[in-house]
This record gives C-alpha cells, sequence and structure tokens, in this order.
C-alpha cells in the first residue's frame, strides 16, 4: 500500500482485495511520517517586509498593493539580476549566441529551457532566494544547451558549472529563501 498528498487530501493506494480495517491502521501509521515530509511553503513577506535574495527588505506600502504590482517590483528585481548573469554563465559554459531571459508567476518550475526560440523563463519565485541559489537554476537551463534530458552527461556539464548544484537543489525543494 501506499499513501500520498493529492490535491483535496491523502490518496491511499490499496490492493482491491485488501480488508478495510487494514487499509484504515496502514493510512493512520502513514500519516505521520507524510505530514513531516511535506512543509509548507514559507510566507514570502510579511507586511511591507518582503524576501528579495534571500533577505527580508522594506518595501514600503508592498502590503498595500495588489498582487499584479507586487509582482511587477518582484519582476524587476529578479529579471535585472538575470539579465547581468545570464551572459556570466554563457560565457563560463561556452555557449556562444545567448538566451534571451523572461520572467513569469509559475509556481511548478524554477525554469523552462526553449531551445528553438533562445529563450529561457524562469520563475518569479526564485526572487525570495540567496543570489547563489538563483545562479544555480541559471546553470541548469542553460545546460539544457548541450543536453535534453537529465542525463548523466546533462549532470556532468551542470556540476561543473556549479558544482553545489545538489546543495541549492535541496535549498529551493525546502524552500529555504535564506
Ligand atoms: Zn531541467
Amino acid at each position: 500500500m501506499s499513501l500520498r498528498t493529492g490535491k483535496t487530501g491523502f490518496v491511499c493506494n490499496a490492493p482491491t482485495f485488501q480488508k478495510e480495517k487494514e487499509i484504515e491502521d496502514f493510512v493512520i501509521s502513514a500519516i505521520p511520517k507524510l505530514e513531516r515530509r511535506i512543509k509548507p511553503i514559507p510566507q514570502s513577506s510579511e507586511g511591507d517586509n518582503v524576501w528579495i535574495f534571500g533577505e527580508k527588505v522594506l518595501i514600503s506600502g508592498y502590503a498595500s498593493l495588489t498582487k499584479e504590482k507586487q509582482n511587477l517590483i518582484l519582476k524587476r528585481y529578479l529579471l535585472s539580476f538575470l539579465k547581468e548573469v545570464n551572459p556570466i554563465h554563457e560565457r563560463n559554459m561556452g555557449i556562444e549566441t545567448s538566451y534571451e531571459v523572461k520572467v513569469r508567476d509559475c509556481k511548478t518550475v524554477y525554469g523552462v529551457h526553449h531551445t528553438q526560440k533562445r529563450y529561457i523563463t524562469y520563475s518569479l519565485e526564485l526572487v525570495h532566494y540567496k543570489k547563489d541559489t538563483i545562479e544555480s537554476v541559471v546553470s541548469h537551463e542553460l545546460a539544457h544547451h548541450y543536453v535534453h534530458a537529465h542525463s548523466k552527461k546533462f549532470y556532468t556539464i551542470l556540476l561543473k558549472e556549479c558544482p553545489n548544484y545538489w546543495y541549492y537543489r535541496k535549498k529551493l525543494i525546502h524552500h529555504i529563501y535564506d
């Protein structure tokens, strides 16, 4: 049997003829373990204090702005940083024609590489993280210039550019901003 989280609650998979009581016992014993694994995403802002590049920054009036206006501010921070570091990593990694960078309010992935159209979309979520954590995502997306799949070859290229990649990856998974 297995237990995972679904959109509206826990989802348990069990063989068709498993006794109901056994399923119940299994679920009850498995829930605490699962709960420990799924920590809620930390607040990216508290009032006018916003996590930007791994630090709490005071932007007066931020809390009273609409979500769109807040995102616009965050986007400006992130985009200017990405425009600065993307070319640096391109040069390091021997990529000759540069990629355009875009930022989108996306919570499911941190970056999407568009090889044909030559642009990379980064998630606005990244703005909350420390700059070196963001750069690990930049390195990841640029490694896709050479290898599309997350293969051994892909990680060889990526780890050469970002040796501490797994350390940053953990921070992203656990939403550790600082
Ligand atoms: Zn990837």
